[in-house]
């Protein structure tokens, strides 16, 4: 869940250009939307007369926290509506016996400038942490075992990941004609068009579940892979345009997801949420379900547990399948309902704390993906402490496994003690791992990552249908502009200047 996170969208050419100037660089018209917010809780204040020309924002997430942290600082007065009783969404990091666990993201991939400046706002700098550079291996389980994925074409050409038939069905593709009868793959169909059943089965069926929890045969190669489609469409080849590719990459500031550099904090990933949450004060509204948006003559009314209020604007940074249960009025209803068909598969984390002794794997890099095909039970492993510093006490080491996904659902929803039992086998089948834990930590997600599965565009239609029907209303988050934190950053960067602009 943290190896390659595909940022978007690149689908064509004009796509790389260099992205506007945004966060402190915000423009807010002069407007009356913008008018300073007059005090006091928008929620106890539930009167009618109470319109604050203000912007609501529906969800505490990374993506939230961005756009309020830029609205905010761009002088617009926010609220942000929670559900939960902490703010981070997904992100969250514990300190526990000398433990950093994560229960959701492990690493940032810094694909936009956009997301190093919000650090840089945020006044994180000093607490961001790069990786050890000695961590860089990453393993892909073959033969029952894991087995460093070459980090050069020499490499490539010696390793043992793959057999010669798929070495040479690479050296293929640049001569493979480009597709361009405008029909939605999934990414295993795409996959064993330009390379072949191997590559699948071995190396993107691996790499899909530690992205998406996905499965390939569903995810749609424009949606949730946009970045090799724009490779198709542009440079007619995956191969041509990993190598001519890095021309426009480098004009536009972008950097490729592999190239891309990786970060956390000293005290892991939501020292980010909270640095942004602490700036929002009494605005970020915890425990406090939206359960309704009406459009009035002058903005939105924003009903939550607790009260309404009403807002200028409204921004929806929540889930999708929450938004399927909003009642949303604009003059007539509009209907949200579809959003529930998009689907969310449950991963549960799973973060063991191991003597140093017991672990026969140095565990020395990222980590590891294994393949369905290799008939294991977890999705793959990160080696956190050999990443991070600090991950674990002195003479431990801590590994953050993932279970679940489209590929075993049902797993993820089993009983703690049983997830760390299948894990545990699972690790000292591959990692030679004896004894036992002397930490673990399990972390269900019972609905975890939006899957942008062939057919996607119709929900993604459907949110600039209804932000056309419902001026005022936008929306913006995984569910819509990527599912890695880097994407969930920009959306929020950028909706906040969309919302910024439209005043
Ligand atoms: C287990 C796991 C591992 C991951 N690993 C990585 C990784 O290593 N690297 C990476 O780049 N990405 C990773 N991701 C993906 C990434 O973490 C998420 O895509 C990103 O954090 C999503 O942020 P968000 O703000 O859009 O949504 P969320 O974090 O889901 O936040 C949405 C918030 O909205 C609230 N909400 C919903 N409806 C309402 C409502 N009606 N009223 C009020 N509040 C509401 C919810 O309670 C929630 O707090 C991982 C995800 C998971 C689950």
């Amino acid at each position: 869940m943290a190896w390659f996170y595909p940022s978007r969208p690149a689908s064509g050419r004009t796509e790389l250009q260099t992205p506007p100037t945004i966060g402190a660089g915000i423009r807010i018209r002069n407007t009356a939307f913008y008018r300073p917010y007059s005090g006091g809780n928008p929620i106890a204040a539930s009167d009618q007369s109470s319109h604050m020309k203000s912007v609501a924002i529906i969800g505490a997430g990374i993506t939230g926290l961005t756009a309020a942290f830029y609205l905010k600082r761009a002088g617009v007065p926010v609220a942000v509506y929670e559900a939960g009783g902490r703010a981070g969404g997904v992100i969250q990091s514990v300190r526990q016996n000398g433990f950093l666990a994560e229960y959701g993201p492990n690493t940032i991939l810094e694909t936009s400038p956009k997301i190093g400046q919000l650090i840089r706002d945020a006044g994180l700098e000093s607490r961001k942490l790069a990786p050890d550079p000695h961590a860089e291996a990453r393993y892909v389980v073959r033969y029952g075992r894991p087995i460093a994925m070459p980090g050069s074409p020499p490499g490539f050409f010696t390793t043992p990941l793959f057999t010669a038939r798929a070495k040479l069905a690479v050296l293929r593709e640049p001569f493979l004609k480009p597709r361009r009868d405008g029909v939605e793959e999934s990414i295993a169909q795409f996959v064993v068009r330009r390379f072949n059943q191997e590559f699948l089965d071995h190396a993107i069926d691996a790499l899909v579940a530690g992205i998406y929890a996905g499965d390939p045969h569903k995810l749609s190669l424009p949606h949730a892979f946009p970045k090799l489609k724009a490779l198709e469409d542009n440079y007619g080849s995956m191969i041509k345009g990993q190598i001519f590719g890095a021309r426009d990459r480098k004009k536009s500031g972008e950097v490729a997801k592999d190239r891309a550099p990786k970060f956390s904090f000293d005290e892991g990933l939501q020292v980010l949420t909270d640095t942004l949450a602490a700036q929002l004060g009494d605005s970020l509204k915890l425990n406090t379900p939206v359960t309704a948006l009406a459009r009035t003559t002058t903005g939105w009314r924003v009903t939550a547990a607790g009260g309404a209020a009403e807002y200028g604007a409204v921004i929806y940074c929540g889930t999708a399948y929450r938004l399927a249960e909003l009642k949303i009025e604009n003059g007539t209803p509009l209907d949200p309902s579809p959003f529930a068909e998009i689907s969310y598969p449950p991963v549960a984390s799973v973060v063991l704390g191991f003597r140093r002794e017991d672990v026969a794997h140095p565990c020395g890099g990222f980590g590891m993906l294994i393949p369905k095909i290799e008939g294991f039970k977890i999705l793959g492993t990160i080696f956190s402490s050999a990443l991070f510093p600090d991950r674990a006490p002195a003479g431990h080491l801590a590994l953050t496994s993932y279970i679940g996904g489209a590929r075993y659902p049902e797993l993820a929803l089993l009983p703690p003690e049983q997830i760390v039992e299948l894990t545990l086998a699972d690790l000292r089948r591959l990692l030679g791992v004896k004894g036992n834990p002397v930490f673990t930590h399990t972390k269900t997600w019972p609905k975890a990552i939006p899957q942008y599965n062939v057919g996607y565009g119709k929900y993604r239609q459907l949110l600039s249908d209804l932000e056309t029907a419902a001026p005022g209303l936008f929306f913006a988050g995984c569910y819509r502009d990527g599912v890695s934190l880097g994407d969930s950053i920009v959306s929020g960067v950028n909706i906040a200047e969309r919302v910024g602009k439209s005043g």
